[in-house]
């Protein structure tokens, strides 16, 4: 929706609303609330890590379409630490595949600080949170890119960020001077074969690693870039697979906080993980990237500031992840027979007795939002329930804009049956290449599919299937003026002279029958071929065939108000509008009750769709 729309004059209407979002009034009233808390200690064990400023306190929020909320010190950088072994194991992931990084590296949670030298009984690191699982997948990307590997970890952090990444020179010497435990971890690794090759060049990488600078808001937008499935929302760029992410998220909301991951996801139940530098990065998936920077850390080593920012985030609006909830039936918005709502195409009166006949042989189910696993089990119960004796089934997609892998899944496997039923389903509103279409077809080979742009072409393309079965197709139908409903009543006379005054047109297919704008003086009765009203934007109105009038709103309207097409090479009769004034007042009188009456049958129909489209 347009917010816009709705301005009011004068600055009192919601445009220029924006800066006060709610989210980013939760941002500052929570980041007023928790600078005041100066409890927690910045990290000493790295010496230069001691020069951080206590005061330091920002956070920001990263949406999914690229949108970032920022407060406080949002664009103070401090070193990733870390934060940067979640972005580095789902490179590894993607580098050098699962099974590779698994054989090195467990995944699970190891219960213990994160400098911990403990290995799991078969000698891999517990995890690649902890610091011996994230020395072991540094030495992975080194396996495979040897002393490119530290350039190849910047650029990748740079993609997730949205901007390339420095280098804290300071805290890189500073730790890799002091950094003995880290030393000691990699050689128990390399004594394991966990490492291979060259201790120190390993140990530099993760040092770097470490020292990489980034801010609140990089790690809001590299979170968001997670809860995106590995697409950075700022950039476009895609920068791991939804598979990487998902195992990636899988290890953050298991070990991210060190040994309070437990806890964490207890109490906050939102994936992250925490760096010394005083970084947070957490993810909710399909929803938001948060990123927090506040130095004062608690015993564990998480910052205080952020966490308090996390659990708020968390708690204020319930956003546990395993706390979710749905209700899968609001994604059908209408639910009917086709024939209470017509195609465009205008149908001869043989051919609507057919229609309404057969009217429950064709069924159009149109679904809103995404679908997900439960939505999709949901319209096949209720298909089931009042089962298609349709031998058509139409799906309007058009305002789906996605649907879950599960829910695909599922969907592939509900179109199978209906396959093997013998029912035909139709989907309309999904592009001949989009993801959905391609994965539907490939996945259901017992289906009977059908795939159209629009939805109006597929109710079309289903009409004609049934008026071809019920043999409509064999009636011919008839050009003559006396059977034009607008001429009904007209005596022989009448008609003969009005035979006279008009003139019969060819035209070739795709040719411009009428042109919006045009002045409107004439009428056109459609002999043989097809013809269609478009709008400028090329919306179907409506598509004739023999037998059919338009051009009668010319009756009324001084002026055509859409242009007409010949669909395939037609032949018409025009009809000067001057020719009617020959005729006496009671045949006048005649066809503008004729008029009327065909009005009114297209109001009708125009109001079912309202009632149908609005519920109300
Ligand atoms: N570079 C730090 C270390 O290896 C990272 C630790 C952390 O952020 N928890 O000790």
């Amino acid at each position: 929706m347009n917010l816009h729309k709705f301005a009011t004059p004068a600055g009192t209407g919601l445009a220029g609303y924006g800066p006060t979002s709610p989210l980013q009034r939760f941002l500052e009233q929570r980041h007023e609330e928790f600078r005041s808390d100066s409890s927690g200690q910045v990290a000493s064990y790295i010496p230069e890590l001691t020069r951080a400023n206590p005061k330091h306190f920002g956070a920001a929020f990263g949406t999914i379409d690229g949108h970032v909320y920022e407060v406080g010190d949002s664009a103070a950088p401090f070193t990733i630490q870390s934060v940067s072994k979640a972005f580095v194991f789902a490179l590894a992931l993607e580098t050098l595949g699962d099974e590779r990084v698994e054989q090195a590296i467990g995944v699970e949670p190891s219960g213990e600080a994160f400098n911990s030298i403990r290995l799991t009984a078969d000698n891999r690191p517990f995890n690649p949170m902890v610091n011996a699982g994230a020395i072991a997948c540094s030495g992975l990307i080194r396996r495979v890119e040897g002393d490119g590997a530290f350039e190849r970890i910047r650029t990748i952090l740079g993609q997730f960020a949205g901007r390339e990444l420095d280098v804290d020179e300071a805290v890189y010497a500073s730790e890799s001077r002091t950094g003995d435990r880290n030393r000691a971890i990699a050689w128990l690794l390399r004594n394991y074969s966990v490492i291979e090759g060259d201790v120190d060049a390993v140990l530099d990488v993760y040092f770097r690693q470490c020292a990489i600078l980034v801010t609140a808001r990089d790690l809001a937008v590299m979170a968001a870039t997670l809860a995106n499935r590995g697409v950075n929302p700022t950039t476009g760029v895609r920068v791991v697979s939804p598979h990487a992410v998902g195992r990636t998220l899988s290890i953050m909301m298991s070990s991210g906080m060190y040994d309070y991951a437990g806890e964490w996801t207890y109490r906050v139940g939102i994936p992250a993980k925490s760096g010394v530098g005083g970084g947070i990065a957490a993810v909710l998936p399909a929803q938001l990237g948060v990123g927090t920077f506040s130095p004062l850390l608690d015993s564990h080593g998480n910052s205080v500031r952020g966490m308090k920012m996390c659990e708020a985030l968390s708690s204020r609006f319930d956003l546990h992840m395993l706390n979710r909830s749905g209700d899968v039936r609001s994604c059908v918005i209408a639910d009917y027979e086709a024939a209470r709502v017509a195609s465009r195409r205008n149908r001869a009166p043989h051919e609507r007795a057919i229609l309404d006949e057969r009217r429950s042989d064709m069924r159009v189910l149109e679904l809103v939002g995404a679908l997900t696993f439960g939505s999709i089990d949901y319209v096949a119960r209720r298909l089931g329930e009042a089962p298609p004796r349709a031998a058509l089934l139409i799906l309007g997609l058009h305002r789906v804009p996605d649907v879950t892998e599960a829910g695909r899944r599922l969907l592939a496997d509900y179109l199978d049956r209906l396959g093997e039923d013998g029912v035909t389903v139709v989907i309309a509103g999904v592009a001949a290449d989009a993801p959905l279409w391609r994965a539907l077809r490939d996945n259901s080979p017992k289906a009977r599919l059908r795939r159209f742009d629009l939805l109006d072409e597929a109710v079309e393309w289903a009409e004609d299937q049934l008026v071809y079965r019920y043999g409509g197709f064999s009636v011919a139908a008839t050009a003559e003026l006396a059977a034009q409903p607008l001429l009904a009543g007209l005596g022989a006379k009448d008609i003969a002279a009005l035979e006279r005054l008009s003139s019969v047109r060819r035209y070739e297919a795709g040719a411009k029958i009428v042109s919006a704008g045009d002045e409107a003086d004439s009428l056109f009765f459609l002999q043989s071929g097809m013809a269609s009203v478009k709008l400028p934007s090329g919306v179907r109105l409506a598509t004739f065939g023999p037998g059919d009038g338009f051009g009668e709103m010319a009756m009324l309207e001084g002026r055509r108000s859409a242009d007409v097409f010949a669909d395939v090479a037609s032949i018409c009769r025009e009809l000067p509008l001057d020719a009617l004034g020959a005729l006496g007042d009671r045949a006048q009188v005649m066809l503008m009750r004729n008029l009327a009456a065909l009005l009114a049958q297209r109001l009708i129909l125009a109001n079912a769709k309202v009632e149908l489209l609005t519920g109300n």
